[in-house]
């Protein structure tokens, strides 16, 4: 791979996070359908020695009636198994744009998942467990603290939803607003507010 082509693939980052088991799912009649292999590769649908090994005794024999298990592999630029923390995904994640986003970069981290994946747990968290949003604005703040000699930075903020294909501000009330493409500015959710 040249160094330009490293350059460019540097610029999207793709992680996984595995969360732990609900008490529901423990209880019930349930196989894991992914496992955590190293810091780069998820096996998808593993073989059933490799997790009852994990869990150190074997929980069920092999059924040869049954279907192969696909053990399929995939390698990412870091997965985070059920035991990390809020402070580890963040730290290999978000906080490695904070320095292109102050000199000037646009920059996205996004959580994508089914339902009760854990995209709110990992992004928000909780006042006890702080996710990465707010991981992301103590660092942010301390950044533009160090720089303050050097760069005037304001900071504003809007938050939004969309759903069920409608898109509300979640900072005031207002009806569903619309997307429309703007000639100087690109796409723009209308009338979204912006909080300094
Ligand atoms: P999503 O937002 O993707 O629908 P949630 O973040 O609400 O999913 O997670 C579903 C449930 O699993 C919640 O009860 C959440 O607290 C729990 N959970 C998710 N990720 C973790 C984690 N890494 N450690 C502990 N509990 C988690
Ligand atoms: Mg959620």
């Amino acid at each position: 791979m040249s160094a330009a082509k490293e350059d460019v693939c540097n610029h999207v980052k793709v992680v996984v996070r595995v969360r732990p088991e609900s008490q529901k799912e423990k209880d019930g009649n349930f196989k894991k359908v992914v496992h955590v292999l190293d810091q780069h590769i998820l096996v998808f649908d593993p073989k059933e020695e490799e997790v009852t090994l994990f869990h150190g005794k074997r929980l069920t024999h092999r059924d040869i009636t049954k279907r192969q298990q696909k053990d399929l592999k995939f390698v990412f630029d870091a997965v985070f198994s059920e035991s990390s923390s809020q402070l580890e995904v963040f730290e290999h994640t978000t906080k490695t744009v904070i320095d292109s986003f102050l000199n000037g970069y646009n920059c996205t981290v996004l959580a994508y998942g089914a339902t009760g994946a854990g995209k709110t747990h990992t992004m928000l968290g909780s006042s006890e467990d702080p996710g990465v949003m707010y991981l992301t604005m103590m660092a942010l703040y301390n950044s533009m603290d160090q720089i303050k000699e050097d760069k005037i930075c304001n900071v504003a903020v809007s938050y939004l939803e969309v759903y069920n294909e409608q898109i509300h501000d979640l900072l005031v009330n207002s009806g569903p607003l619309a997307v429309r493409e703007d000639n100087q500015k690109g796409v723009v959710v209308q009338g979204l507010t912006l909080h300094q």
